[in-house]
């Protein structure tokens, strides 16, 4: 199962990077996301789905590089 993202809600849409989003974060973007080496991660789509590109290392696991950049976010009731 996907999740969002942005909030941690099961996905069920996808916004225009491709990325699995809930419904209500449709028009969200995943921006400014960075790499362990500190370079920005370009979002990239391919036949398995969405992945991350880094100048320096190459292409980055999707929720790897989510997880250098704390996403998931966590529910707020976790905060
Ligand atoms: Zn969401
Ligand atoms: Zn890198």
């Amino acid at each position: 199962m996907d999740v969002c993202p942005f909030c941690s809600r099961q996905a069920t849409q996808k916004n225009s990077q491709q990325i699995p989003v809930c419904l209500s974060h449709k028009d969200a973007l995943l921006e400014d996301l960075k790499c362990a080496c500190g370079e920005y991660l370009d979002v990239k789509s391919g036949k398995f789905g969405v992945y991350f590109q880094c100048f320096n290392c190459g292409n980055i696991n999707y929720k790897k590089g989510l997880e250098m950049n704390g996403y998931p976010i966590v529910s707020i009731n976790d905060l």
